[in-house]
């Protein structure tokens, strides 16, 4: 078979089910300076909305350099609660649990610190080796600092791409405080049943943390009716938030007043502008809050948040599915025949909107994809190329591109000019 000839018949289909995809005109709302690249990597960096830089452009000039400090009263003090309501009504959360504040690895800190305060009894936290390496190193961290003994349970995976529910719930007993875990892995992809893990680590008596980054905008979630207790994610991912981003955090209403941030700031505090000097947490969720936020940042996440409400999460998903579908269907044809290995979940069920491709010359590979194919994917140790699905603004005719330019960069050996050393940011 001529691989061209092939190729021009997938584009074919690709540019009928462009023609029929109801989200196909959301993709001309992002900015995209360069028309003939083919950005695979919305899972890392979302796409820039047009709007954010309008936005931006009033921010700056009227509500800084005009209103100055009066903005905050109109409308920046609010932000990290209008906002984490945005986010919440994407992952099924009532008003009144979600802010918009600090990092994803400064609000797990907070919110397991405050899950394993509440259940002090236990020693034991519950995750995986698919976890993303910086929640680790916070639950270590946390763990060495509380100083009462508590251990950290990794539960591994037997193929590589999924973590079995039996090792899971086998590693969840009366000992454990907490199960902490992304809902979609960063490698992998691999998607977990967030409403049975929940269940099934309460029968235990522990608490979940859900951390959502990979999910948020392209995975729809439930968090009140599947009774989560603690969740955090970034926003610059399928958000598209912006570099730098704040994150969200989500503590449920019943739990709002027992949990407390390990971390004392006035804008957590009752009445920060009564500025009093003896602490007294927030009523509710508030309390999570710590110091002045990132306004620009925050202003800028607002215009990504307005598009995916507009689109609608199911829709979404639903996109995200046939995506991640036509990947795979075109992963089988044109990649698995020259050394390549899926790295990610084949039921859609199982995983979220990234597909995980394997080869020995990865590292490589993804380097000539970028430096010479316009192909922008992501590295990820050992040897995983990740191509990330934007239904927002991926389309059809990107997925057979991104592999089309794949496959030619393998049948040429483009890869190997390339030394194998890694850069410092992959
Ligand atoms: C992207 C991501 C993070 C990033 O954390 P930051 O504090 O924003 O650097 C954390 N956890 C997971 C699971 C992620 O996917």
């Amino acid at each position: 078979v001529n691989p061209e000839i092939s190729f021009s018949a997938v584009s074919e289909i690709a540019r009928h089910m462009d023609a029929a995809d109801p989200l196909a005109a959301y993709r001309d709302r992002f900015f995209a300076a360069e028309p003939e690249l083919i950005y695979m990597d919305g899972n890392s960096l979302g796409r820039m909305p047009s709007a954010a830089s309008e936005k931006l452009e009033h921010v700056l000039r009227y509500e800084w350099g005009e209103r100055l400090i009066r903005s905050w009263g109109e409308e920046w003090y609010t932000l990290p609660q209008v906002l984490g309501d945005k986010i919440g009504a994407l992952l099924g959360a009532a008003p009144g649990q979600m802010l918009v504040c600090d990092s994803t690895s400064i609000n797990l800190y907070k919110l397991a610190s405050a899950a394993l305060r509440l259940n002090l009894g236990r020693r034991k936290i519950v995750t995986d080796r698919f976890n993303f390496p910086s929640d680790v190193y916070i639950l270590q961290g946390i763990a060495s600092q509380m100083g009462v003994g508590h251990r950290i349970e990794l539960i591994d995976s037997r193929d590589g791409i999924h973590i079995e529910m039996d090792d899971l719930l086998g590693a969840i007993d009366e000992d454990t405080a907490l199960v902490g875990l992304s809902h979609t892995v960063f490698k992998s992809g691999f998607l977990y049943d967030m409403e049975y893990v929940t269940r099934q680590a309460h029968r235990k008596g522990a608490f979940v943390l859900w951390d959502l980054s990979h999910s948020a905008g392209a995975v729809p979630a439930a968090l009140d009716d599947w009774n989560v207790d603690f969740a955090v994610g970034c926003t610059y991912k399928y958000l598209n938030g912006g570099p730098g981003s704040p994150a969200f955090l989500y503590v449920r209403t019943d739990l709002q007043q027992q949990a407390e941030s390990p971390i004392w700031g006035w804008f957590g505090e009752d009445s920060p502008f009564a500025f009093g000097l003896d602490y007294k947490p927030a009523p509710g969720v508030r309390r999570f809050l710590t110091g002045t936020p990132p306004i620009l940042s925050m202003q800028a996440l607002g215009s990504g948040l307005d598009l995916l409400e507009e689109a609608g999460i199911q829709e979404i998903r639903r996109k995200s599915i046939q995506l991640t579908q036509f990947m795979i269907d075109l992963f089988d044809a044109f990649l698995a025949p020259i050394g390549f290995e899926l790295g990610s979940p084949r039921e859609a069920s199982r995983r979220g909107s990234h597909i995980s491709i394997r080869h020995p010359q990865g590292y490589r590979i993804n380097r000539a994809l970028i430096d010479e194919m316009q192909v922008v994917p992501d590295f990820r140790e050992p040897d995983n190329i990740r191509f990330g699905f934007a239904p927002l603004y991926t389309s059809f005719f990107d997925v057979v591109e991104a592999v089309r330019r794949t496959v030619l960069v393998v049948r040429e050996e483009r890869y190997s000019k390339y030394p194998p050393d890694r850069s410092p940011v992959t």
